[in-house]
């Protein structure tokens, strides 16, 4: 279920106090006698979110204002623990040489599109490693990478990595000026992959490979549709598009929300796949629509690739895969995937 807004605008001295009435509520009414339903999500869903929203006012009414609230003091001292990089001034024609460095060299060009983000301070980027190569499960990575990776972090960004749930990495705070050289390294260390929010780009879970509650291996699944799909021209043709594969109802690779979604599920024993599209887990979240019965594992390559078809005939000018879907609705794909 996709969530609902229990309170608009509260005022960020009782950010602590109000979510303390929330969990209160799921402790006093939620279901943590049954492992299947103890998640405060059920327990909305049960009362709705007008009843959920009164009785967490009821209780509210007993913290508010009182010692957990928050003030500026609290706020600042948790912001010491996240101080700003000592960011160096850059040279004033950095990105001057920065646009002809992309200009000259189609590859640079490429990955600065891709996953190289604007930073709130001029001068700066936030690059992305790409953590998606079709000989690795996406996401993974080996020690000497990460040894290299924190190797490069050091000289290019403070010494800051983040991971994101896309399944890559995050350089934070890098100069402009810096940017190409690193660019180098990772080419070297195979990170840096062009495909950053392409349908390459696939978040997977661990699936049958590694877990014990899978239905079905999903790595398999991530380096087939890699291999079917490794063509730059035709990702960049595509746009953005996420697609996600989880191997089971827990979801721990997101399924719902990809704009194509692979589910593993069991039929008497036998791994199966279903497949949805027009999920989305941005600002206009959706989750997405099942396309009918699932598939055998050899088959999804060629569901995904009629899916992309229906997409590329239907769509207008620029028009992104979830917009042409939302436009269009979920029948043309099933027609075509199942003709
Ligand atoms: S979605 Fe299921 S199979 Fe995949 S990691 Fe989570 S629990 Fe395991």
């Amino acid at each position: 279920m996709i969530a609902d807004v229990v309170r608009e605008d509260l005022p960020w001295q009782h950010l602590l106090t109000y979510l303390e009435a929330c969990v209160r509520v799921y402790n006093q009414f939620g279901r943590r006698d049954n492992k299947f339903k103890a998640r405060i999500k059920i327990l909305v869903k049960a009362l709705g979110i007008d009843e959920f929203r009164r009785r967490v006012d009821e209780e509210w009414a007993h913290l508010k204002d009182g010692p957990q609230t928050l003030n500026q003091a609290a706020v600042d001292a948790a912001k010491g623990h996240f101080p700003e990089p000592d960011r160096r001034p850059v040279a004033e024609n950095a990105t001057e040489v920065f646009d002809q460095l992309r200009a000259e060299n189609r590859s640079f060009a490429r990955f600065v599109t891709n996953n190289v983000t604007d930073h709130k301070v001029p001068g700066y980027k936030a690059v992305t490693l790409s953590l998606k190569r079709r000989e690795h499960a996406p996401g993974d990575v080996t020690a000497d990478q990460m040894e290299a990776v924190a190797d490069l972090a050091d000289r290019y960004s403070f010494g800051e990595v983040r991971v994101t749930h896309e399944q890559n990495l995050v350089l934070s705070d890098v100069p402009v000026d810096e940017l190409e050289a690193l660019w180098q390294e990772l080419e070297s260390l195979g990170m840096a992959n062009p495909t950053v929010g392409t349908l390459n780009d696939i978040i997977c879970c661990p699936g049958g490979d590694y877990c014990s509650l899978a239905n079905a291996v999903s790595i398999p699944i991530a380096q087939a549709l890699q291999e079917r799909f490794e063509d730059l021209d035709f990702l960049y043709d595509l746009g953005p598009l996420d697609l996600n594969i989880s191997g089971c109802m827990n979801a721990c690779g997101h399924h719902h929300v990809g704009h194509i979604g692979i589910l593993g599920v069991d039929k008497k024993g036998e791994e199966f796949y279903q497949i949805s599209i027009g999920g989305n887990s941005t600002d206009d979240a959706s989750l997405g629509k099942i396309l009918g019965p699932s598939f055998f594992r050899s088959d999804v390559p060629d569901v995904v690739e009629k899916v992309l078809e229906v997409y590329v005939a239907q769509r207008h000018e620029d028009e992104r895969f979830l917009d042409t879907y939302r436009r269009i609705g979920l029948k043309p794909f099933k027609e075509r995937v199942y003709a």
